[in-house]
């Protein structure tokens, strides 16, 4: 080969690896403008996966992007926050948002769904919707409403939005090139609540079954052993990114933490009840020290009273 032209061979790949590394870094700066477009309240986990949470005790909303649209889990705390995550979906894609997943039943989680939905299809397991129709406050929205200017503009055409599926033990989504595995806990916290599987890439939306460094509020269905069950469930999934249905993400940490917190109070209130005291005397003596520092103290009544339960039961045993 001549050797002007082995040169300018030479130079012109030069200047193609030089341009190909001016994309890489555009498209990193691109990618990274455009998180940070979203706003304050909206986390990274992984490509095409955000979740929002506005303030630390309120609740997830996470954005998944797909190949034929977005998949949404949970509606945000309040209409404002529901309306902030879709102005994060219209900057993300101009594809609509196809599914709902609700993780519970609760308004702080499903409120918003009205912002999604039409177009969206909302899914909840079994019993979501019956549950949903039994608490429903007419009032809500004009309650919501008179918070403040803001909030009366983002509850405008609120209504009531039930799932319109509603599963068994569990399903599987397909949607784009994504997998979803929805999972039915039963028990652990609202009358129907799902967790979400993402297998490929290894993200787990665990719902309300445990909240990272916060006292969960036990209803007198809900039961501590089934608790314990769904815990050991998702983290024999070993996923690599945890989605608590409030708070910050994290690791399986986060069920570490409330398995050892269930496992401590079983025990305590095992032994007091075997040393003959009442439901009363131990709600009055009870101390969980190790957990002080935890959000929502005011709720530890109704977790001795579950755990009461889960003793009578037999089933407190580890
Ligand atoms: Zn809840």
């Amino acid at each position: 080969m001549e050797q002007g032209h082995a040169d300018s061979l030479e130079n012109s790949m030069k200047l193609e690896r030089c341009l190909s590394v001016i994309g890489a870094l555009l498209a990193v700066f691109a990618s990274s403008a455009w998180a940070q477009d979203l706003g304050p309240h909206f986390r990274k986990i992984k490509d095409g996966i955000y979740v929002q949470s506005a303030r630390e005790v309120n609740s997830t909303s996470s954005i998944i992007l797909t190949e034929e649209g977005v998949v949404i889990v949970d509606t945000g705390q309040t209409p404002i926050d529901s309306r902030e995550v879709m102005e994060a979906v219209r900057k993300l894609t101009p594809l609509p948002v196809r599914v709902v997943i609700n993780t519970e039943v609760h308004p702080d989680h499903t409120t918003g769904n009205f912002v999604f939905s039409p177009p969206a299809l909302v899914i909840n397991a079994e019993g979501a919707s019956d549950a949903m129709r039994k608490a429903y406050d007419p009032q809500r929205a004009n309650v919501l409403a008179k918070e403040s200017a803001e909030m009366r503009e983002a509850v405008q055409d609120y209504r009531l939005v039930t799932p319109h599926i509603e599963y068994h033990d569990k399903t599987t989504l397909r949607v784009g090139e994504r997998t979803f595995e929805l999972l039915h806990f039963k028990n652990v916290h609202s009358e129907a609540d799902t967790a979400v599987w993402l297998p490929n890439e290894r993200v787990l939306f665990a719902a309300s079954v445990a909240i990272p460094r916060s006292i969960n509020n036990i209803r007198p269905f809900v039961s501590i052993p089934d608790i314990l069950t769904a815990i050991r469930t998702m983290k024999s999934l070993n996923p690599e990114v945890v989605v608590p249905g409030h708070g910050s993400f994290g690791t399986t940490k986060i069920f570490d933490d409330s398995q050892r917190y269930y496992e401590l109070l079983l025990e305590r209130v095992g032994m007091m009840v075997r040393d003959g005291k009442s439901l009363d005397q131990i709600r009055r003596e009870l101390r969980m020290p190790e957990y002080a520092d935890w959000s929502y103290q005011e709720r530890m009544p109704t977790n001795i009273e579950a755990a009461y339960r889960a003793v009578l039961n037999g089933r407190g045993q580890r």
